[in-house]
């Protein structure tokens, strides 16, 4: 067919190009390539652009009868959006031999289409005319346009991705710079996403996200823009907003809009959001700024228990650049050597001594201030600090603990926190792995303290490291045990040795009976499967009896040792 065609044009440039065609034999000479042609050719005036002829394969395309198209100029067949260019073309053209050019044209019924034009002078029944091929290439551009709109959107949900997103946003700021309106940007999260995509299944999860998608999109106007960064991460950009409170109504519309339980293969599910909230216009964002702050916002909005919205304000500015200031602060004391280890006894309810020692982290400032994980800990996380701060801990005290193993009878297992980044940066088991070898007799010396909330139960990444480096010989320990939310079910699930029950509720022991309950199930459970229980955070000998009496093995807190040096620690080992 291809072929066909450029072999039919050749030949029309043969007869046309190259001389003009004479009228009366000429012209019906032109009639019968005009009828035998695959491709629409349409003849018009040179100057006018008044149709003249047309074949039955123009008619056919654009589905105007012959008459019609007489009644009409080739500029006539324009789509509205290319006729001014085409105009402009078709003053260029005029005197030229072959003209080529790719137009949006209009059908009959108003639907659109794309046409690759080549056209030539002629004589047509003595008038100064041109020939006009108008070969239908809308397949092309539609699946061009395809193209477009998958590398611009979300297959899945159809909804814009993050370079539309973005280009549209920067588009929506450029517009704010001409008037007083600002625009809003929405992080908005699905809380709990994970767990149900887990527990019922990815096909579960994708139509939960399509079905999210199209509530959100029916909760904002028209014009603005729902998009998917990924997972569960929609971002709206909304427009023409007055204030903070018509960013916070978006917000609203959006949370009403998830409020109806919807139907997941035969399970009526809930679905909460949290959503960060960040306002500004071109004079006081750019597009990053916006994202960023929105993204602050929502972090603020999970830390505060999720389903609810926060906006990014005065407050939360303060804040973000106070942990700017950490993270550099806590770059140099890490080059400086101003993070401690502090050792906190683990004493045996059995025999009194000291089974293990818990490993904490200190920051002594330049001004002599001695300062705990709460003050930084959550930026060394989030900067990604904490990896080297940890290994550099990990090595300190290994070597610490390689002198006990040579002085002490009995020597105490030392216990290093991991935390769920630690946990996922390669190459982890290998530098513990190390590190052990250097200073310590056997893996079995040292213990790894793995909380509760960091065993995501859909992590499977976390649960394979756990489980190397149990298999190494290292002890490993549930920190925070109780504070998670399927906490019996990891008895199970990782290799554990020793649960530690969080100090939330050993401080209830002996004010309620109900954390005498918790407790004594957590250790009836855990030595049912052959795990050790330690208490955390023992403060009281009133709390000690009732640890005794509930049958736990061992117990850390205030009542025997505060965290301290590593020398002061020492005196309470028996040499
Ligand atoms: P954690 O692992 O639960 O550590 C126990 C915390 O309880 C320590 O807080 C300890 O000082 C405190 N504590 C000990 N006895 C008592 C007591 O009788 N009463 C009360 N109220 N508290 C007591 P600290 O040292 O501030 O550490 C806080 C958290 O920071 C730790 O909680 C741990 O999750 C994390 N952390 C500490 N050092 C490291 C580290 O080297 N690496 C990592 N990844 N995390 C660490
Ligand atoms: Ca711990
Ligand atoms: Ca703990």
């Amino acid at each position: 067919m291809e072929k066909g065609r450029q072999g039919f044009v050749r030949r029309l440039g043969a007869r046309l190009g190259v001389r003009a065609v004479a009228p009366g034999g000429a012209a019906s000479d032109l009639d019968e390539l005009l009828a035998t042609s695959p491709d629409a050719l349409i003849v018009h005036r040179e100057i006018t652009g008044e149709i003249l002829a047309a074949n039955k394969a123009a008619i056919d395309q654009y589905g105007w009868t012959l008459e019609e198209l007489r009644q009409r100029t080739i500029m006539d067949l324009a789509e509205d959006a290319d006729r001014e260019t085409m105009t402009e073309a078709f003053a260029n053209q005029l005197g030229t031999l072959v003209h080529v050019g790719e137009w949006q044209h209009r059908r009959k019924d108003g639907t659109t289409l794309w046409v690759s034009t080549t056209t030539q002078p002629m004589t047509y029944h003595d008038l100064p005319a041109r020939l006009v091929i108008a070969h239908d290439v809308t397949h092309r551009h539609t699946t061009l346009e395809e193209l477009t709109h998958q590398g611009t959107h979300d297959t899945l949900t159809g909804l814009p991705n993050r370079m539309l997103f973005v280009d549209r946003l920067n588009n929506a700021l450029a517009r704010s710079a001409r008037g007083t309106r600002s625009l809003a940007v929405l992080f908005c999260d699905l809380d709990r996403f994970k767990i149900i995509n887990d527990t019922m299944g990815h096909r579960a999860g994708d139509a939960l996200l399509q079905t999210v998608a199209r509530r959100l999109r029916e909760a904002v106007r028209q014009g603005d823009t729902v998009s998917r960064f990924g997972g569960d991460e929609f971002v709206i950009l909304a427009e023409d907003l007055g204030n903070d409170v018509d960013a916070i109504a978006v917000a609203e519309q959006l949370t009403t809009s998830l409020s109806t339980p919807l139907l997941l293969e035969g399970q009526e599910i809930v679905i909460t959001a949290s959503i960060g909230i960040a306002v500004g216009n071109a004079s006081t964002h750019n597009a990053e700024a916006l994202l960023r702050d929105a993204d602050t916002a929502l972090y603020r909005a999970k830390d505060a228990g999720r389903a609810r919205h926060e906006l990014f304000d005065a407050d939360l500015r303060r804040q973000a650049r106070e942990r700017v200031n950490t993270e550099s602060a806590l770059r140099r004391a890490l080059d400086a050597g101003e993070l401690l280890v502090h050792y906190q006894p683990i004493i045996s309810l059995d025999s009194g001594m000291v089974s293990g020692v818990e490993v904490l982290l200190r920051w002594e400032t330049p001004t002599g201030e001695l300062l705990r994980p709460a003050n930084f800990l959550s930026v060394a996380e989030e900067s990604g600090l904490i990896v080297p701060i940890g290994l550099a801990m990990l090595d300190k005290a290994c070597a610490r603990a390689g002198t006990w193993h040579r002085q002490v009878a009995d020597p105490p297992t030392l216990w290093v926190n991991l935390s769920a980044r630690q946990l996922t940066t390669p190459g982890l088991v290998a530098a513990v792995a190390e590190t052990i070898d250097s200073w310590l007799p056997s893996p079995r010396a040292i213990g790894f303290e793995i909380t509760e909330c960091s065993l995501d139960p859909s992590d499977s990444l976390i649960e394979g490291v756990v489980g190397e480096l149990a298999e190494m010989g290292v002890r490993i320990a549930i920190d925070d045990f109780g504070t998670g939310y399927a906490s019996l079910s990891y008895l199970w699930r990782f290799p554990a040795d020793v649960i530690k029950i969080d100090q939330s509720f050993v401080a209830r022991l002996g004010e309620d009976r109900e954390a005498t309950v918790i407790i004594s199930a957590m250790t009836q459970l855990a030595r049912s499967l052959g795990k050790q229980v330690i208490a955390e955070g023992v403060e009281t000998d009133n709390q000690l009896a009732r640890l005794r009496r509930i049958g736990c093995d061992a117990a850390q807190g205030h009542l025997f040792a505060a965290p301290a040096s590593a020398e002061i620690i020492e005196r309470l080992l028996i040499v």
